[in-house]
């Protein structure tokens, strides 16, 4: 028996889950234990990312950790031990309470990724149901069903780490249905609140999985997506216009109705914070409004174009 293969008949004997991951948050090792708890083989999880695999890590607030702060993430950062209560979802579907360590794996003093030991936390302190329900509940909007403000804040913040750390560019979009008030006024506040859930529908089954489309407040939306090349940016924001303009609803009468958004977009740059983008995306959104509404406006330069 090599060296090696005695050291993972051992991380293969214990109960704990151990897992370890690499500076990209790529997973290379899953052990019996790690099957054990949340039900899935290592052959499902090995070479996933960690952010994509079905794991999906809660804290005890109902924070997507991945999202909004990735243990395994600050300690491939930081080289910092740290311990957590969170919750993982069990291939089943629910959710199973952790206590888990991250520590950092250093060659020649550099990291070069984590690892990860669990252990079932004490599963009475927890409602699985619950907690599943609060998570939904504080993350989405209620009437729309679409992520609210603060879970696009901690994507957005999310998405300008992986930016700044991996290069991982991505378009920030701002709209605004047009005369809203007018609308309201004219056809009364529940066909404006048909309206803004019929705009959520049309708009949801368009935007792909690591992408996040919501509700920033009142008949205000923002999209966060992933690009390639700059261009891609005016492409998204045109289609989300026509995707709205292109919603109808029908009146009780039969009335066709519908609204348009003015829209600004813009794309990652390197000194840019949450604060500084989202202006950004708003003052070009603002801009649309001047120029006549039902509008795009963009920065990207010509040449990028
Ligand atoms: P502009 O084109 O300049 O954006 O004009 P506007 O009328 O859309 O802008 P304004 O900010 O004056 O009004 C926003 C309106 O959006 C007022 C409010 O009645 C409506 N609104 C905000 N939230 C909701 C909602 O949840 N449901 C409905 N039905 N209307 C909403
Ligand atoms: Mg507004
Ligand atoms: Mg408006």
């Amino acid at each position: 028996m090599t060296r090696e293969e005695l050291y993972l008949s051992i991380l293969n004997h214990i109960q704990d889950g151990v897992y370890y991951v690499d500076i990209h948050r790529k997973i290379k090792f899953w052990n019996k234990g790690a099957e054990q708890i949340t039900g899935y083989k290592a052959e499902e999880i090995v070479g996933r990312d960690c952010p994509s695999s079905k794991l999906n890590h809660i804290d005890e607030f109902g924070n997507h950790l991945c999202i909004t702060g990735c243990p395994l993430f600050a300690t491939n950062s930081d080289g910092i031990v740290r311990t957590e209560k969170v919750f993982v979802r069990h291939k089943d579907g629910y959710r199973i309470p952790i206590l888990t360590t991250v520590y950092p794996i250093k060659e020649n003093g550099t990291i070069i990724g984590s690892v990860e030991v669990f252990t079932r936390n004490s599963p009475k302190a927890y409602e699985d149901d619950l907690i599943e329900n609060l998570t939904e509940k504080a993350m989405h909007d209620s009437l729309t069903h679409l992520p609210n403000r603060s879970y696009l804040e901690s994507f957005l913040n999310y998405k300008l780490s992986e930016y700044q750390r991996f290069g991982k560019k991505f378009a920030l979009l701002f709209a605004d249905i047009d005369h809203f008030r007018v609308f309201n006024n004219t056809y009364g506040h529940d066909i404006g609140d048909l309206v803004l859930t019929d705009i959520a529908k049309s708009i949801s089954h368009t935007i792909k999985k690591n992408d996040m489309f919501g509700r920033w407040g009142g008949e205000e939306f923002v999209g966060v997506f992933a690009i390639n090349r700059e261009y891609e940016a005016a492409i998204v924001a045109e289609r989300i216009r026509h995707l709205v303009e292109n919603t109808v609803i029908t009146n009780t009468d039969g009335q066709e109705l519908k609204v348009t958004i003015s829209v600004g977009i813009t794309t990652s740059r390197p000194q840019d914070t949450l604060e500084i983008m989202l202006k950004r995306a708003d003052s070009l959104m603002y801009q649309s409004k001047q120029n006549g509404r039902n509008k795009v406006t963009t920065d990207i330069s010509a040449e990028d174009i």
